[in-house]
């Protein structure tokens, strides 16, 4: 063990390889390596994926047909062979003194090899019966040793690099058992051990790899949770407070002229949540530590509204906003967006002009912006005569410099880390950090926000402006409804309305039966929707094509736009309002949720059509959500639910993840209670100065990189 006295802490075990482990000898330790295991900690965490209660094993010759049951036997025999239908088929006898049983294995020609004569197994399964004997038909099998606790682990294992549950578990026992002496260190705090009932970490450890009852496996799995939910917190936590310590922001002016006058003009009021978020944006702006907040929003729910809003409390003060947007497609609509919501508006002018009140000022800032102009905007952000710019990432680039840059609204984009912090104080007036806003119309549940973005400050608008008709979803399972489908968009042409056509993206490798946007448009064209004027658009195309293709849409003069997924953000033609998806189950319910807000954004009642026959039962799932509701945040609940936090994490937390145990499904109560004990524990003291252990395990197990991703992404 570790040199050193006292409990053994977290950093101990990381400092220690496992080629100190009697039994890992160089093959061994290359499987280890392949699963990622290196030091005594990787070892310590990597946990049972489930274990066999012995004490529910069931004798063979007990067995009745139609239970579920595990048994645990010896393998007698086993043979491999074809079926007339030529599937492989192996059978295996096992035995477990009191009866025997055999399993049979349909198309798992490698089983005979797995189970030779004598392997020592665990199954689970149903069983059924047979030319009148008991079997278990594809049953669920652990190789586990010569095991004699009443529990045994099952360790996730790779049998093609030799690593078997039965080595996991003896070089974890040896790890337990050569720590005993110093015993392994709990940085938590008591009291918070004792308010929560959770058992110490050594016990935990012991509890998770060797527990003597499943209780005890419980009690110990609630105790790690909670170790990893709080980790990850305290470091959002830490960070948060750290941020708001070491920077200094503007206090913009929130009330005044501008803003009366821009409310002033909103030919509607303003929904409740739009009040609600814009109220908590202004107190943010109005504080003296930068805001760095998150807005999450449905598609259509008027986040532009409390982007502009936001950017204009910045030019009320005299300062500038800038508007970034992930594409340059997606820029230049912001840009259209912003210019008719602000058209003519007139704000103070403080320049030592003659003239009290000036036009406000809104340029574009894109690629496609010639070279003079672009060298005339980037001098008059420089000098302050532009008050907001929209654009892409670029926009925070070195060569633009600001007068003043007071607001930053980021759209759609989840990466707004450390550099582009920095990279905005240099923007500011007196390297003020300028506030910034990230607006997301991809909702994520509460507690998996807090987790992924616990180091912001979250605003959520939760209501869809009024008058709007929702989407009425549909789900066409059969050739028939297919029909009716194409119908339906011929009515709704033949009403002076229009029509998406989504098909999934084409890969060229891809041996998938999935309909090339081409193919459908072809067909469409010459068959379904003869007659109708179609447009076809997808990522190949050249952007003049694009653009093209979309203003003969926008402007009515194609009924129907045939699409990639390129439509799935931005796109606005109140006048289409109906959608068909072709092979709806190929896509996530983000995406279809996304795609369907493309519709509905006129007054007329809009349909959403999804054509989907063949189904997993995931995607019917999907699907069926979707039908059922168009509430992104109940729908993000069930993508949760179907696709794990993996999916979710991944989108800010590259590499690896600290959440082995913890399920932000599942674990929802724990999310929060870890947040509320990372908040209380760094209040006062956000270093975690008096709890320097804990500070330490938090980089031994994020790693250093690891605890940059909270804000990078
Ligand atoms: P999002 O960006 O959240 O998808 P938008 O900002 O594009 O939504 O708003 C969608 C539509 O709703 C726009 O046409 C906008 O003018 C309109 N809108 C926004 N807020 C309101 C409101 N309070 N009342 C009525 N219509 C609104
Ligand atoms: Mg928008």
């Amino acid at each position: 063990m570790a040199p050193g006295a006292g409990p053994l802490t977290l950093g101990d075990f990381a400092s220690m390889s496992v080629d100190s482990l009697l039994g890992v000898g160089p093959k061994k330790l290359e499987a280890l390596r392949a699963a990622e295991i290196e030091t005594l900690l990787d070892l310590l965490m990597h946990y049972p994926l489930r274990y066999i209660d012995r004490t529910r094993q069931a004798a063979i010759d007990e067995l009745v047909p139609g239970d579920e049951a595990m048994v645990l036997g010896e393998v007698l025999s086993s043979q491999a062979r074809r079926t007339r239908s030529g599937r492989t088929l192996v059978t295996v006898t096992i035995s477990d003194g009191s009866g025997r049983l055999s399993l049979t294995f349909f198309n798992q020609p490698w089983r005979a090899r797995q189970l030779p004569e004598g392997t020592q197994i665990v199954v689970f399964g149903k069983i059924d019966v047979y030319r009148g004997s008991r079997q278990m038909a594809n049953p669920v099998v652990d190789l586990v040793g010569d095991k004699t606790g009443r529990i045994v682990p099952v360790y996730p294992q790779s049998e093609k690099a030799g690593l078997h549950t039965w080595d996991l578990a003896d070089w974890v026992a040896q790890v337990l058992r050569r720590s005993a002496q110093r015993g392994i260190a709990d940085p938590v705090p008591a009291e918070v051990l004792t308010r929560w009932d959770l058992v110490s970490r050594q016990a935990a450890l012991h509890g998770i790899h060797g527990p003597e009852s499943m209780p005890e496996a419980s009690d110990a799995r609630r105790r790690l949770v909670f170790d990893e939910l709080l980790r990850v917190q305290l470091e959002l936590v830490r960070r948060k407070r750290m941020l708001e310590a070491m920077e200094s922001g503007i206090e913009h002016r929130v009330e005044g002229p501008t803003m009366s006058a821009f409310r002033a003009r909103l030919p509607f009021a303003l929904t409740s949540a739009q009040e609600r978020v814009i109220g908590e944006i202004a107190s943010d702006l109005a504080a003296p530590s930068p805001m760095h907040r998150l807005l999450q929003g449905d598609v259509g729910s008027g986040k532009t509204l409390v982007a502009v809003a936001s950017l204009l409390m910045a030019v009320q003060g005299g300062h500038q906003g800038a508007f970034m947007a992930p594409t340059e497609v997606l820029a230049e609509q912001h840009f259209a967006g912003v210019s008719e919501i602000l058209e003519g508006f007139v704000v103070e002018d403080r320049s030592d002009s003659l003239f009290p009140e000036r036009e406000l000022r809104v340029a574009l800032l894109s690629s496609r912006v010639g070279s003079a102009q672009r060298k005339r905007i980037l001098a008059e952000l420089a000098s302050g005569e532009i008050d907001i710019a929209v654009g892409t990432h670029a926009l925070i680039q070195e060569a633009v410099e600001f007068a003043s840059l007071g607001v930053v609204v980021v759209d759609e984009q989840h990466r707004f880390g450390v550099e582009q912090r920095a990279a905005l104080r240099t923007k500011s007036a007196r390297g003020a950090t300028p506030d910034v806003l990230v607006m997301t119309a991809t909702p994520i549940p509460r507690t998996a926000a807090m987790t992924v973005y616990g180091d912001l400050d979250v605003s959520v608008l939760d209501e869809l402006p009024p008058g709007r008709t929702p989407i009425a979803t549909y789900w066409a399972r059969t050739d028939l409804d297919e029909v009716g489908v194409w119908a339906s968009v011929r009515e709704a042409v033949a009403a002076g309305n229009q029509a998406y056509v989504v098909c999934p993206l084409i890969e060229e490798s891809s041996k998938l039966d999935v309909r090339s946007v081409e193919e459908t448009y072809e067909r469409l064209e010459a068959d379904e929707l003869a007659g109708l004027r179609l447009g076809l658009l997808h990522g190949r195309l050249s952007p003049a094509e694009k653009d093209q293709v979309m203003e003969l849409f926008r402007s009515g003069r194609l009924d129907v736009l045939v699409a990639t997924t390129v439509i799935e953000v931005g796109v606005d033609v109140p006048n289409a309002t109906v959608m068909a998806i072709v092979d709806a189950d190929r896509f996530g319910i983000a995406q279809l949720h996304q795609l369907r807000g493309r519709v509905g954004r006129g007054s007329a009642a809009s349909a959403c059509h999804l054509i989907a026959k063949a189904l997993t039962p995931d995607a019917e799932e999907r699907l069926a959500a979707l039908v059922r509701t168009t509430d992104g945040f109940e729908l993000a609940e069930v993508d949760l639910e179907l696709r794990g936090e993996g999916t979710i994490m991944g989108e800010r937390q590259k590499g690896r993840n600290d959440l082995r145990l913890a399920s932000l499904r599942r674990d929802r109560e724990w999310v929060e209670r870890a947040r509320e004990v990372a908040l209380d524990l760094t209040d006062g003291d956000p270093e975690l100065a008096k709890l320097p252990e804990l500070a330490a395990e938090i980089s031994v197990v994020l790693g250093e990189a690891e605890g940059e991703f909270l804000l990078k992404g």
